[in-house]
């Protein structure tokens, strides 16, 4: 029994010899300011009741005196739902479980309660076990399986019989990467629709933007082949480096056909996760690799990886490839897709595609919330896609993403108004996960065993 499952044992049973209260199981958040995420405004002097993980009560903390017994939690608090980082990478089992452990506890100490792991293994699926039971600091994990590319998949029929394992083994989603021939995709997507299991990640060459939109389903992350549909497939090209996603056809790009594009999406009810601050890392001339290298969180990742980046994005933009200018054009692009997608009400999800290229788990996700305020959207509107949309994409629209009756409780406690202080990793002075409370010292703790576990 951990500490603190003993601890609440303990006070409960305070509170039944004194016969004070049935509600001693319970947590009541007291007196802080909550952004509940059902709409733009705060409300003050409010009161959240947590029993059994979920949110039993919300209402003015005037309110909420008949909840004596309850343990309390208060403090000059803004309190919203907890971020959902939904392209999240979770180290695989052979850089040791440790590691693994510390980069689901650095998440969560960023207030990300729930992650989509987009490149699963059988350890990631055991991983969501412990998370869910409580047994490990983490969020909530959703994982894909080992992903479908060219590499992985050659013939149609092993292709189905792909999708039938990772469903039977649980997996809660199919990742793809490049290279599937338009026969294979047909026949992983025909499996995945009959089974009902969906589909994300990238595009490939052959199948275009169209034809995925047409198979329906998941999400596109990285806006993945819609710098193609903009330049009109243009017919004669070879595929270039995985991590371009269009960058050559910058000049080429239609911009009358972003609302298109975006019109398209929404029809066919295809989520986007854009991860701009990938593509930001890669090519904005405004951030060396040397500056970068200093971001906040940085300092959790081991320095191999770290050089490794540093070298990555040094070579590729020291190559003949890179031209600062077209770079410019490029991002300027995806942000104008950002905004049309949005606008057009296909949805976006939060996701920074982390731990990679100088995107620290949780940190990242804090920063691909302001890229998508500098994309156009209100800081409001940027924290759905972390919180209401994903509730949406889950199909939890009634327990996830927001403070209200019945949903998970899964929070961020802030000393800033969220929606004024984008990006907030700075201001977090509580996470809770499940109804379980981490103060700042307990984060504080948690990122010190994290710290011990990746030197
Ligand atoms: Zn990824």
């Amino acid at each position: 029994m951990n500490l603190l499952k003993r601890m609440t044992l303990l006070l409960s049973a305070i509170f039944l010899f004194v016969g004070c209260s049935v509600e001693s199981d319970s947590i009541l958040i007291e007196n802080v300011t909550l952004l509940s995420m059902e709409s733009d405004e705060l409300s003050e002097n409010y009161s959240v009741l947590i029993t059994d993980g979920r949110i039993a009560w919300v209402g003015p903390a005037a309110d909420a005196r008949t909840f004596r017994g309850a343990t309390i939690i208060t403090g000059d608090y803004y309190v919203m739902p907890g971020l959902a980082e939904m392209h999240a990478h979770i180290p695989g089992a052979n850089q040791g479980e440790e590691y693994m452990k510390a980069v689901l506890g650095l998440y969560l100490s960023q207030g990300i309660t729930t992650i989509r792991g987009m490149l699963g293994q059988p350890a990631h699926l055991e991983m969501r076990e412990l998370a869910a039971a409580g047994e490990i600091d983490s969020p909530r994990i959703f994982t894909s399986g080992p992903s479908f590319s060219g590499n992985s998949v050659s013939d149609p029929d092993e292709a189905r019989q792909r999708v039938r394992d990772q469903v039977e083994a649980g997996y809660d989603l199919l990742k793809f990467h490049p290279g599937l021939s338009v026969e294979l995709f047909e026949a992983i997507t025909d499996e995945a629709n009959a089974l009902g299991i969906e589909f994300s990640g990238h595009i490939s060459h052959a199948v275009g933007l169209e034809r995925s939109l047409e198979a329906g389903k998941g999400s596109i992350d990285h806006l993945d082949r819609y710098m193609e549909f903009l330049a009109g497939d243009p017919a004669d090209r070879e595929d270039p480096s995985i991590i371009y996603f269009g960058y050559d056809l910058a000049y080429q790009a239609d911009e009358e056909r972003i609302r298109e594009a975006a019109r398209k999406t929404r029809e066919a009810g295809v989520w986007n996760v854009p991860t701009n601050t990938l593509l930001v890392n890669v090519f904005s001339p405004d951030y060396t690799p040397e500056q970068m290298n200093e971001w906040p969180g940085m300092e959790f990742i081991p320095e191999n990886t770290r050089n490794g980046w540093v070298n990555f994005v040094s070579d590729l933009r020291s190559g003949d490839d890179y031209d600062e200018e077209q770079a410019r054009r490029f991002l300027e692009l995806r942000n104008k897709l950002t905004l049309a997608l949005h606008e057009e009400g296909a949805g976006l999800l939060l996701g920074a595609d982390a731990p990679q290229i100088f995107n620290p788990p949780g940190y990242s996700a804090h920063r691909e919330l302001a890229l998508l305020v500098e994309a156009g959207l209100s800081p409001f509107e940027a924290l759905k896609t972390g919180t209401v949309y994903v509730g949406e994409y889950l199909g939890e629209e009634d327990e996830t993403g927001k403070i209200a009756e019945g949903y998970r409780a899964d929070l961020i406690f802030l000393s800033a108004n969220p929606l004024e202080a984008i990006p907030f990793h700075d201001h977090i002075e509580g996470v809770m996960k499940d109804g379980r409370f981490y103060d700042r010292s307990d984060l504080d703790e948690l990122l010190d065993r994290i710290r011990q576990a990746i030197d």
